[in-house]
């Protein structure tokens, strides 16, 4: 039977191709269906390393790196796509027919008939099928149960690997953002948000700073990146909305104090800037108390950046 995954897997203990999702001929080891859909987790563990720049990441020095006062792309999605944001939907959206689309942390599979609409090739994987709410599982749910650290796919597979909300519920994100890289074609996206500013929720382990996202994609070897707040999920809401019936009656007022904290503070960068230009303290009024912040970055293409040798 053909499936979406077909030519892409590879056995997530010896990273041998996988010609099917039952067993690797190489290492010998069987893998189970789960609900129906072949479950490739890793059968143990392995260790994380990473090289570490003598100088410390500083967006501001580097490069083809944005941090962003806004949204690249602004308002709601337009098909109301559950998490979609409008910068991510604009840049899938360019991605010509037959491309080849991970998400990580697909929940229920709510993106795959928007994917399908458009002709892509669309993989969703995720750790359970029972993770989610009811009213989400109605999509189908993932198509192959993994580990986000140890993803089952061969290098280079995907155009796009896109996880929304995600990297936050990871123990080892920067591990997770180089499996992106590993199996990104050369020049793919890596499209994704991470909380920052929300309360403790579905078992979070590392919310993420503008400059810890910067860091992480950088570590995974992302060149080109945009990072920006969410503007419509301050801090603020995010804790009147995760609080009980009590709070989340009162959440409008949520902008009230949301506003109340960014007047002076955008006063106060606005007189700054009279002075002297400072691109950086844009950024924080509301980059300070953003509830997620969201990313596009690309793997560099060797092909397209390397120089040109010129002869000794
Ligand atoms: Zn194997």
């Amino acid at each position: 039977m053909m499936s979406a995954c077909d030519g892409l897997l590879s056995c997530p203990d010896c990273r041998a191709d996988l010609a099917s999702p039952e067993r690797c001929v190489a290492c010998g080891r069987e893998f189970e269906q789960e609900d129906e859909r072949p479950n490739l987790m890793p059968s143990s563990g392995g260790s994380v390393s990473f090289e570490w720049p003598v100088r410390a990441f500083n967006p501001a020095t580097i490069p083809d790196v944005e941090i962003l006062r806004f949204p690249p792309e602004h308002g709601q999605p337009r098909e109301g796509i559950y998490h979609l944001d409008r910068a991510h939907e604009a840049c899938l959206k360019e991605l010509p027919a037959g491309s080849t689309v991970l998400e990580i942390g697909c929940g229920g599979g709510q993106m795959r008939k928007w994917m399908d609409e458009r002709g892509i090739r669309y993989i969703g994987v995720d750790v359970a099928v029972d993770r989610v709410h009811d009213w989400l599982r109605t999509h189908g749910g993932p198509d192959i149960l993994c580990d986000a650290h140890v993803l089952p796919f061969r290098d280079e597979s995907f155009d796009a690997v896109y996880a929304s909300a995600v990297w936050e519920h990871l123990a080892f994100p920067q591990l997770a953002a180089k499996e992106a890289a590993r199996v990104l074609k050369p020049g793919g996206v890596c499209l994704g948000s991470a909380s920052f500013l929300e309360p403790w929720h579905d078992a979070s382990y590392y919310h993420m700073t503008p400059y810890g996202v910067f860091m992480t994609l950088s570590l995974a070897g992302f060149r080109a990146i945009q990072i920006w707040p969410e503007t419509k999920w301050p801090g603020f809401r995010a804790m009147l909305e995760m609080g009980n019936k009590a709070t989340r009656a009162v959440r409008g007022l949520s902008w009230l104090i949301y506003g109340w904290y960014l007047a002076p503070k955008a006063a106060q960068a606005w007189l700054r800037n009279r002075r002297k230009p400072d691109e950086q303290a844009l950024l924080h009024p509301i980059a300070e108390m953003a509830g997620a912040i969201a990313w596009i970055a690309r793997k560099s293409d060797s092909r397209l950046t390397e120089p040109a040798k010129t002869p000794d």
